[in-house]
């Protein structure tokens, strides 16, 4: 087995400094931790660098990481203002920030072997995503400065000092790579051996939790998943995509309290909310159009012992055909690639949740449970409801909602930072 890194270097205090504009001091001042290249006065940093931020009186606001190529061109690591000398030794500042991270998570995520640890500024860690799939680590670095050698060996060894994996891999985007000009890399296994393994996620607690539950029951109680959990193939280096997408764990669990009779989950990709469903609707189907996704969704059906339908097709054309058909179903879940990639699509975007929610809606028998989701950023919550609203009008449904959600705690919404709240997930019972 490769020997875990070396203990990275101390680096000497940063001298770099980054002057701000007023409106750059005013965001920052706003709370949020992303100052862009046009709101910067002046800087005499290298790409990577750990700055001082300053105002343009000399006056000292915290530290930050700086990117020479991205249009993000410093994101806040502290604000710890008492004085210069507080700039902080990176690597031993993102050492302790993982251990924090870990220590939340071990908090507040409970019936899951797979979760994220570290997503980037929610947990003070820009540009760092770690997610854990069992004993595999899979990690993302989206700028220069934690791509830098040091800070890379720090991440690697508290990975492996605090959660013991057998393998830690790296995910590159070639694309991000680019933008923030750093020389190319392929995804690869960074130590260990193992880069695939199964995840085991929603298991009922045991014990005196499940005593409890029993005295009250709630009215789907009797329909729950498995008491062992669904599993999951995960293979870190194989396929056109991969991992999870961990941020809908809970949301499969509270899909699964509702669903009923026939289900359909649309853009099912693994599986996610299809297995959760089989176990308390009479037939599951899974729609996606990617062929190795359906084939890794059952693998997965044999994996927990459900015999499911997979479907390769274009979700728009195929609840097309299906309504007009006159199909009916009691469970519908959607569950779209974000729509909207920049504000610029953001029309187009709702045009697209609009005709699947419609269609969808169509569909859904009185008493029925629509499971609608959206993870563009760009796509607020307000608009998204609207546009759900307007098709459910359009379709001469009522709807009530049974609950509206977000993403699992181990992908934390930052107050400040609107980005990190990017997830709607709304459950509702239909009627006509
Ligand atoms: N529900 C899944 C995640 C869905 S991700 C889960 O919880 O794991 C979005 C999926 O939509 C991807 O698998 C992608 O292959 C699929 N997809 C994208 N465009 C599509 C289209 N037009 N029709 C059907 N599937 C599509």
């Amino acid at each position: 087995m490769p020997k875990p890194p070396a203990p990275s270097p101390k680096p000497t205090p940063a001298s770099a400094t980054v002057t701000l504009s007023p409106r750059g001091l005013a965001r920052l001042k706003s709370g949020h931790p992303w100052v862009y290249k046009s709101d910067i006065a002046a800087q005499n940093a290298e790409p990577g660098a750990t700055v001082a931020v300053l105002d343009q009186r000399g006056k000292f606001h915290g530290t930050a990481l700086y990117s020479s190529a991205s249009q993000i061109a410093i994101r806040m690591i502290s604000r710890e203002t008492t004085s210069r000398d507080a700039v902080p030794d990176l690597p031993s500042l993102i050492a302790q920030r993982i251990r924090e991270a870990i220590a939340y998570r071990k908090t507040y995520v409970q019936n899951t072997n797979a979760c994220r640890v570290v997503f980037s500024e929610a947990d003070f860690l820009p540009g760092l995503i770690v997610d854990r799939y069992n004993d595999v680590l899979s990690l993302q670095i989206l700028t220069q400065a934690m791509d830098a050698e040091p800070v890379r060996g720090a991440i690697v060894e508290t990975l492996i000092a605090e959660l013991k994996p057998e393998g830690i891999l790296e995910r590159v985007d070639p694309r991000i790579r680019e933008l923030e000009q750093l020389p190319p890399r392929d995804s690869a296994l960074l130590w260990g051996k193992k880069s695939s393994t199964i995840i085991t996620m929603n298991v009922v607690p045991e014990g005196p939790s499940t005593e409890l539950k029993a005295q009250s029951p709630k009215p789907n109680d009797q329909r729950r998943t498995t008491n062992a959990g669904v599993s999951f193939h995960y293979s870190g280096l194989e396929g056109q995509k991969t991992g999870a997408f961990l941020d809908q764990r809970e949301n499969y669990a509270a899909a699964a309290r509702y669903a009923h009779g026939n289900a359909l989950d649309i853009f099912c990709y693994h599986g996610g909310f299809a297995l959760h469903l089989a176990p308390v609707c009479t037939s599951v189907a899974g729609v996606d159009s990617s062929r190795p996704a359906l084939e890794v969704a059952e693998k997965n059906a044999t994996l927990n012992h459900h015999d499911l339908d997979w479907i390769e097709a274009n979700a728009f054309d195929l609840l097309r055909d299906y309504a007009d058909a006159g199909n009916k179903y009691q469970t519908i879940v959607l569950d779209p690639p974000a729509f909207a990639k920049s504000k610029r699509d953001l029309h187009k975007a709702l045009s697209g949740y609009k005709e699947l929610n419609l269609r969808a809606l169509k569909m859904l028998q009185p008493g029925g449970i629509l499971i609608s989701c959206s993870c563009s950023f760009h796509v607020s919550s307000q608009d998204f409801q609207e546009t759900i609203a307007s098709a459910a009008r359009d379709a001469h449904k009522s709807l009530r909602v049974l609950e509206f959600r977000g993403a699992t705690q181990d992908h934390p919404v930052l107050l400040n930072v609107p980005e990190t709240a990017y997830l709607k997930c709304l459950i509702f019972h239909v009627s006509n």
